[in-house]
């Protein structure tokens, strides 16, 4: 949403009321002059300023947490947009109606907080800090998850600053105030006896003031009668050019006597570390599940499995237990986030040592080649939960094996996170292809059992399909059947794709494979092309992806209920195409058309399709 509104000309940014005052003075019409700027309060949220009768009024416009806006207590709109619109129209509390917009002057930019300016270095040296990633892990983890970490880096990054002081008592805050320069308006901030409160210390003529900052039902802080904010840093960066009740502005950070001075200073483990973990933990809701070892660097892993969230080396789980649906842990919490050879001691080999090996009772799936056991892989220094891919013994069938060998030839081949990974084959009493597991199993499946899964959660699934649609795309390979039985979860917010059946490399200067014929095709995901002509591209993909949206965003229905193959093909032949689903967002129905554009040298492929739903996606998550 942040990244739209910029773009309107009325838009400032984070500017102060002040600053807002002066440019509504310049010209315009003395009643219904307005501009709108960031809320330096409210996490997501603006503030609307507007001018009537020669005096200005302030709003707060709230982000909700159903994702709509709203000027306190007025009509909730979906955009910030739509409540200017709304209040050109209707007065609505307002002092009058907002009649012209104050736009910018030329060449000014919308003002960029300090705070938006640091985010972008914190979040990636918090991923990097707190997962141990590297290189390209890195960065996917921070493009499919930017919103969740934005919000977590606005709620934690006061850990990081140099006036927090943490759990201090006052007595042991007055001579740190008092020691070094003596400034007016030197200050700190300490948390109090729990999480929930802290105090704000400030110098003023030699003396140490107190001010408590409590934090109210809607997890608001503020102190006795003051502002609410959603953060420190915000409330910090409010008094420090506003007294607002204080007996002064807050001027010069006082710092921590450990001489951590900023942002980004020099990683503090293990205690920061696992510090910062355990506030993860919190703003995550308490992570219970499936989640992986926490590995302090410059420690060998398994020593570093020592150590849980909690930094309590007793409850350490080798198991991953169930996902609980609602509990938003992140992929990167996950084992299976990181390549299972990620470790250089853990040597990559292909072939799996059957004794190594300990098959679970219980099917996870089943398929023409014979079933899907949840297993244990004992490697050098940890142990995997695995799905086993176990061939049936059927002499009479060796192009079932054969198929079996391709798949696993393709997998191998292949390393990213949103794609199930080959951990090895192993040939004993069967053939087996060992695989990460992802418990949660089929996408459309899930989303049948869970209606109450919401589109937020749907839309960063699929997204996290099609980073990994990009990532075949970019290294030549054709995945041919993309559909959402094929996307299976590791948790409710991380999806994998699997199923690579009949995937195939394809060469760089066709960029298709051409099928020698029509095979046991999945006819209702295929492009025009794949049928008409044999031919399948990531274009093909692209078009299947659309059918896997589909899907998602209708709960796991099957596309074109009750069709034949051949009329969905005259369907589309003739130019029509699937119907939105229920309450699907406009915008991702759009997405889903364009993928189903006819002729395959129209259709965008998924390096324009990733960013296009990365953008709804970052716009909606918050
Ligand atoms: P497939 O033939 O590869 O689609 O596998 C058949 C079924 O086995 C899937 O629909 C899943 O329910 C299950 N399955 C396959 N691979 C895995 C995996 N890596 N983790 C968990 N379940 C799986």
């Amino acid at each position: 949403m942040a990244d739209r509104v910029n773009t309107l000309p009325f838009f400032y940014g984070n500017i102060t009321r002040e600053e807002a005052e002066s440019y509504l003075q310049h010209g315009g019409p003395s009643s219904g002059f307005y501009l709108l700027r960031q809320s330096r309060n409210y996490l997501g949220g603006f503030a609307l300023s507007v001018l009537h009768s020669g005096r200005y009024y302030h709003y707060t416009i709230e982000r909700k947490p159903n994702e709509t806006y709203a000027i306190a207590g007025g009509k909730s709109h979906r955009t910030p947009m739509d409540v200017i619109d709304y209040h050109s129209q209707e007065m609505d509390g307002l002092v009058c109606l907002l009649k012209k917009p104050c736009n910018r002057p030329k060449n000014m930019q919308p003002k960029v907080g300090p705070f938006e300016d640091l985010k972008e270095r914190l979040i990636r040296e918090y991923v990097k800090q707190t997962w141990n990633l590297m290189g390209a892990a890195l960065e996917q983890a921070i493009i499919s998850q930017k919103p969740q970490l934005e919000k977590l880096i606005a709620t934690t990054a006061h850990e990081r600053m140099p006036w927090f002081h943490g759990a201090i008592t006052r007595e042991e805050s007055e001579p740190r105030l008092q020691n070094g320069s003596r400034s007016n308006g030197k200050f700190l901030i300490r948390q109090r006896d729990t999480n929930r409160s802290y105090a704000l210390c400030l110098l003023h003529e030699g003396e140490v003031l107190h001010y408590r900052i409590d934090r109210d039902q809607a997890n608001k802080l503020s102190i006795p009668d003051g502002k609410k904010f959603d953060t420190l840093w915000q409330l910090v960066e409010h008094y420090s050019y506003k007294p607002d009740g204080l007996a002064l502005v807050l001027t010069e950070p006082c710092p921590r006597p450990d001489g951590a001075n900023g942002l980004i200073g020099p990683p503090q483990y293990p205690r920061d570390h696992l510090r910062l973990t355990s506030t993860l933990q919190n703003a995550a809701g308490g992570i219970l599940t499936r989640l992986r070892n926490v590995s302090i660097p410059g420690r060998k892993k398994d020593q570093g499995r020592q150590h849980n969230l909690a930094g309590n080396n007793n409850t350490y789980e080798t198991r991953v237990p169930s996902s609980q649906p609602g509990k938003e842990a992140m992929p990167m919490d996950t084992e299976v986030y990181e390549s299972p050879y990620a470790d250089p001691d853990e040597l990559r080999s292909s072939s799996v040592d059957r004794n190594h090996l300990f098959l679970e009772d219980g099917e996870l799936g089943s398929g023409n080649f014979g079933t899907v056991m949840r297993g244990i892989y004992k490697m050098r220094k940890t142990e995997k939960s695995v799905a086993v891919k176990i061939l049936k013994n059927d002499d009479n069938n060796p192009s079932v094996r054969e198929e079996m060998l391709r798949e696993a030839n393709v997998m191998q081949q292949l390393d990213n996170p949103y794609i199930v990974r080959m951990i090895g084959i192993c040939e004993a009493e069967n053939l087996m292809l060992v695989m990460e597991l992802a418990e949660l199993g089929p996408l459309n499946k899930f989303l049948q059992k869970n209606k109450q899964t919401t589109l937020k959660n749907i839309t960063e699934l699929v997204h996290q399909v099609c980073m990994g649609m990009k990532y075949l795309e970019e290294h030549n390979f054709v995945h041919r059947d993309l559909a959402a039985r094929n996307v299976l979860l590791v948790t409710q917010h991380y999806a994998k794709i699997s199923d690579f059946g009949l995937s195939k490399a394809v060469a760089e200067e066709h960029n298709y494979y051409k099928a020698k014929g029509h095979g046991k095709w999945p006819v209702k995901w295929y492009a025009p092309e794949c049928i008409n002509y044999f031919k399948f591209s990531s274009k093909s993909d692209v078009w299947s992806f659309g059918v896997l949206m589909w899907e998602a965003y209708s709960y796991g229905q099957k596309p074109y209920k009750g069709m034949k193959g051949n009329d969905v093909m005259q369907m589309i032949e003739s130019g029509k195409r699937m119907e939105t689903p229920v309450n699907c967002p406009a915008e991702m129905y759009d997405l889903m058309r364009t993928c189903w554009t006819y002729k395959a040298d129209e259709r965008p492929g998924f390096s324009i399709v990733e960013p296009r739903l990365r953008q709804y996606y970052y716009d909606t998550a918050h």
